[in-house]
């Protein structure tokens, strides 16, 4: 069986009534925490391209914190950020809970 070109495949919908996922707070699902250290950071935003789920906050082209309502823990960011800087840190979540 022929397989379809990307041109025969049809146009991907999007169902609103889903929901998107600014909805959904997976912070809770977290085991780690990322800490960030604002003396540190040099705002490259490495940290921001990467991160999958966009919580890592900017204002005016700088970081400026991570909105744990919906970072996961995944530690990607704290991966990315220049070992130079290492203005991210990976925590427990029992270590650092408030
Ligand atoms: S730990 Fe993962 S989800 Fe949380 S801010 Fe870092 S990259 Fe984003
Ligand atoms: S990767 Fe590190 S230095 Fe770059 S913006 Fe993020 S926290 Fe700051």
């Amino acid at each position: 069986m022929r397989e379809k070109s990307w041109r025969e495949i049809p146009i991907g919908g999007m169902i609103e009534d889903a929901g998107n996922a600014d909805t959904y707070e997976t912070g809770s699902w977290r085991t780690y925490r990322p800490i960030w250290d604002a003396e540190k950071c040099i705002h490259c935003l490495a940290c921001w391209i990467a991160c999958p789920d966009s919580a890592i906050q900017l204002k005016d082209g700088k970081m400026v914190g991570i909105d744990y309502s919906h970072c996961k823990g995944c530690g990607i960011c704290a991966f990315e950020c220049p070992d130079k800087i290492a203005a991210l840190e990976m925590k427990l979540e029992t270590e650092v809970n408030d």
